[in-house]
């Protein structure tokens, strides 16, 4: 079995590459969206974040993320706490995860900060996507309630396509639309069985 990683930049393109891979027949795992699930839905990680902000950190029983990101735009440090909090949890849902597709020739793992939390290194191949600033800014402009320079600030935030470029096995250029998205995708997935 081969482990695939696939990062990119915000609105680069990470999560329609994976539904493509997805349809594909491969198995995707989804680091963020994990985060996300495990951190309203695991009782031991729920106790360490209300231990950490208070009950208010869920409301309706889900993440309250907007009273979360107050406080921490306040005290980032929390941010940091919150993260070794987390990050443990992904790490052992994916060790699961992994073993139960252990049968699969391929498996991928997006994950929006693969190369920066050393994930990377696990990887034996890594898929980076790219796209311009001005395109991503656009999608992503469309798909979320967000505005350009808050967008801007993530981008700043997040290594540069350059960084992440220097780090990659294979580079997907998503700036065209989602045929030859496809085309690139399989032609990728060709090699990597070759390699
Ligand atoms: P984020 O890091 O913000 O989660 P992402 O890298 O996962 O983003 P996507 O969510 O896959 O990016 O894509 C961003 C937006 O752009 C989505 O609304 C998606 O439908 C759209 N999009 C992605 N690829 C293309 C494409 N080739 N042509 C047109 N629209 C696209």
């Amino acid at each position: 079995m081969l482990k695939i990683g696939i990062t990119g930049g915000i609105g680069a393109g990470k999560s329609t590459v994976s539904r493509v891979i997805s349809s594909l027949g491969y198995p995707v795992y989804d680091s963020d969206q994990r985060a996300k699930w495990l951190m309203s839905n695991s009782d031991l990680l729920k106790d360490e974040i209300i231990k950490l902000f208070g009950k208010k950190a869920f409301l309706n029983n889900e993440l309250n993320r907007t009273f979360i990101s107050n406080i921490v735009f306040k005290k980032p440090v929390l941010l940091e706490e919150l993260n070794q909090l987390v990050h443990p949890k992904v790490a052992s849902d994916y060790n699961l995860w992994v073993n139960e597709n252990k049968k699969a020739a391929l498996i991928f793992k997006e994950a929006a900060i693969l190369i920066e939390s050393g994930a990377y290194l696990e990887m034996d191949k890594i898929i980076v996507v790219v796209c311009s600033i001005e395109e991503r800014i656009n999608r992503v402009l469309s798909r979320d309630k967000i505005t350009a320079g808050e967008i801007k600030k993530r981008m700043n935030a997040q290594l540069s396509d350059e960084e992440r470029i220097e780090m990659a096995d294979y580079v997907i250029d998503n700036s065209a639309g989602e045929k030859k998205l496809e085309e690139n995708i399989k032609g990728i997935i060709g090699k990597i069985l070759k390699s």
